[in-house]
């Protein structure tokens, strides 16, 4: 309910019962302090005009059970209609096109923000595009495909966003591949275009999103690490040799820029069910998943729940922070 509406709710009980100039007053020092379209839960302005109605209620005692009520009213409305958490922002979310970014996009998308997913080809882009307006016609959704090696194709694609939206809130480094291979049997090249995508390619979109979240006041980074960020895995070394060092880029990232009101976390997922993990041999992959304490792989839409918190205004004060979401698989 908008608090225009709870207003008038509010004022009309308030005149009935002959208390008109408080709740005027309340409402002209709610507005001057809480300026905007204050979301309230209907429950919240039925305590409040059961409090007007008392006789004998002092006019401050009225203003601060409004401001307790906007405050808990908001945050109450978020947890509960899950729906808005994003509204007006604008996200990057890069790996978009498949598994675990697949399920951040569309979870941004169902909470109001208007997204742009990087993909590695035009097809793939489209496909999922295409998938994302069959669900919902109305949602903003964008694609594009800038090569993440190259530094100037992600500032371009960058940049682009931010002519198109006039800004950028949120930017998910989420595109990654994963190895295998065992240490004797790595071809030359191998090691590093690993390290390339799953590090190099987000310091090449960090930088220019940086900029344009400098110049609008702030912002948020969340980057896709891995439970093996934590704990190492035998074989394919360069993928949690690469995950450690987004988990090191993502708490220096925070701290330097956490004076420009940017927010810099990380997402650690376990095992989930992706075509990444599909592509992995089994007999890495079972033993992994019988040890997990909840009993189940992840799901794409478990991670993309973190993500969710990470850039919402919930975790206005949480950065620096490498959110493990795997069942407790690391523990
Ligand atoms: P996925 O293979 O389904 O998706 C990977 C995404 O990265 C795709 O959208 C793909 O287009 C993109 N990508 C790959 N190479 C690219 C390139 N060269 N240029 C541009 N984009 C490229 O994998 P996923 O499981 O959804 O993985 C997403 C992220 O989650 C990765 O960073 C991965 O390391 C991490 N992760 C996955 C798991 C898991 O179990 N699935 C666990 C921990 C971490």
């Amino acid at each position: 309910m908008a608090i225009g509406t709870a207003c008038a709710i509010v004022l009309n009980l308030g005149l009935k019962n002959g208390r008109s100039e408080v709740v005027e007053e309340c409402i002209e020092r709610y507005n001057e302090k809480f300026s905007g379209d204050v979301p309230k839960k209907l429950s919240d302005v039925y305590i409040f005009t059961v409090f007007v109605r008392l006789p004998g209620i002092k006019l401050k005692k009225v203003y601060l059970f409004i401001k307790k009520c906007a405050i808990i009213g908001s945050d109450t409305d978020n947890i509960i209609r899950r729906d808005n958490m994003l509204k007006g922002k604008v996200a990057v979310v890069t790996g978009g096109t498949r598994g675990i970014g697949y399920a951040i996009v569309k979870k941004y998308l169902e909470n109001g923000a208007k997204v742009v997913l990087f993909g590695s080809r035009k097809e793939t882009v489209d496909k999922a595009l295409a998938s994302l307006k069959a669900e919902n016609a109305d949602w903003e959704a964008e694609g594009a495909y800038p090569d993440l090696s190259d530094p100037q194709k992600v500032e371009e694609a960058i940049e682009a966003v931010k002519e198109k939206f006039g800004r950028l809130d949120i930017l998910v480094n989420n595109a990654g591949i994963s190895d295998s291979t065992k240490v004797d049997n790595y071809e030359p090249g191998q090691f590093e275009k690993v390290i390339n995508l799953n590090v190099n390619s987000i310091f090449y979109a960090v930088r220019p999103a940086v900029k344009i979240m400098k110049e609008q006041g702030g912002g948020c980074i969340i980057n896709t690490s891995s439970m093996v960020s934590i704990s190492g895995q035998p074989g394919g070394a360069a993928y949690p040799a690469s995950k450690f060092a987004v988990n090191g880029l993502t708490l220096s990232l925070a701290r330097e820029l956490g004076p420009s009101n940017i927010r810099v976390n990380a997402v650690a997922p376990g095992i989930t069910r992706t075509d990444m993990v599909a592509a992995l041999p089994k007999e890495m992959i079972e033993p992994m998943a019988a040890a997990i304490p909840l009993r189940r792989v992840g799901e794409p839409e478990d991670v993309a729940n973190a993500f969710l918190f990470l850039a919402s205004d919930m975790a206005s004060y949480v950065t620096g922070e490498v959110l493990s979401v795997d069942g407790a698989m690391r523990a």
